[in-house]
C-alpha cells in the first residue's frame, strides 16, 4: 500500500533574526515547510501544537535556554519522538554532549555553511520517511480493540470487521500510525485523498463524524483538537 508523503515540517528555535531568516529561505527553497520562533518558551509551545519533522534547535535563548527545551520536549509523549537538530556556538562542547544526551538527534556549530546545514537536515529528514515508512511496513496496527490488517486492508473492532470505506480506512490506519500527534484538515486529506484531489477540508469532518459512529465505544478515541484538527488517542 502507497503511503501518503507529506510537505515536511520545520520550526525553528532561534532568537537571532539573522540566522532565522537564513534557514528559513534556504529551507523554503528546499519546499519545507517551515515555522519560526524566537525564544524558548515560545519553541516549546509551537512543537507541541504543531508537532513538526524536525525542530532546529538553538542553544542560546532567552528564557529558557535550548538544552531545557530539548529536555521538556523529549519528557512529553506527543513530542519524544521529534527529530531534533541543535546550533551550538563554538566552544560549547559540553553542552553538545548533554544536548545529545538528552536526545538531540544531531548538531550543528555555528558559524555554519548552508550547505552542510542543508545535508544535515536532509539526513536527517531521510531518517524520518525510513522511521515513518518502517512502520507502514508492519502489516498488523493494534490499537485497544481496534486492529488494522494492511495486508487484507480490513479494519476490526473486537475481532469483528468493520464496513468502511476507502477513505475511512485510510483515515482510520493514518491516525493510529500517527497516535498522538495532531494533524489539521488539510494535512489530512493529503494523507487520505493525496494533495492532488480537490475536496474541501469540511469533509475530513464528515469522514471523523462516519468513522466516529462506525467505532461506536471507542469513537472518542479521534479527538477534536479545537482550532487545529484532529489526532487519534487511545482513552
Ligand atoms: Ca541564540
Amino acid at each position: 500500500m502507497a503511503t501518503a508523503t507529506m510537505t515536511q515540517r520545520i520550526l525553528i528555535i532561534e532568537d537571532e533574526p539573522d540566522i532565522t531568516e537564513v534557514l528559513k529561505y534556504n529551507l523554503e527553497k528546499n519546499h519545507y515547510q517551515v515555522a519560526t520562533a524566537g525564544t524558548g518558551e515560545a519553541g516549546l509551545a509551537a512543537a507541541q501544537q504543531s508537532l513538526p519533522d524536525l525542530v532546529i534547535l538553538d542553544l542560546m535563548l532567552p528564557g529558557i535556554d535550548g538544552l531545557e527545551v530539548c529536555r521538556k520536549l523529549r519528557e512529553d509523549p506527543r513530542t519524544r519522538d521529534l527529530f531534533i537538530i541543535m546550533l551550538t556556538a563554538k566552544g560549547t562542547e559540553a553542552d553538545v554532549v548533554v544536548g545529545l544526551t538528552l536526545g538531540a538527534d544531531d548538531y550543528i556549530v555555528k558559524p555554519f555553511s548552508t550547505t552542510e546545514l542543508m545535508a544535515r537536515i536532509k539526513a536527517v529528514l531521510r531518517r524520518v520517511e525510513t522511521r515513518e515508512s518502517e512502520a507502514a511496513e508492519k502489516d498488523l496496527q493494534r490499537c485497544g480493540p481496534i486492529c488494522i490488517d494492511l495486508q487484507k486492508h480490513v479494519a476490526s473492532l473486537d475481532d469483528t470487521p468493520l464496513e468502511l470505506t476507502l477513505s475511512e480506512f485510510k483515515l482510520l490506519s493514518f491516525l493510529i500510525r500517527k497516535k498522538g500527534r495532531v494533524f489539521t484538515r488539510d494535512q489530512l486529506l493529503d494523507a487520505v485523498v493525496g494533495p492532488d484531489v480537490f475536496v474541501t477540508a469540511r469533509n475530513i469532518d464528515v469522514h471523523v463524524a462516519a468513522l466516529r459512529k462506525k467505532l461506536g465505544k471507542v469513537g472518542g478515541f479521534i479527538v477534536t483538537v479545537r482550532g487545529v484538527g484532529y489526532r487519534f488517542e487511545e482513552s
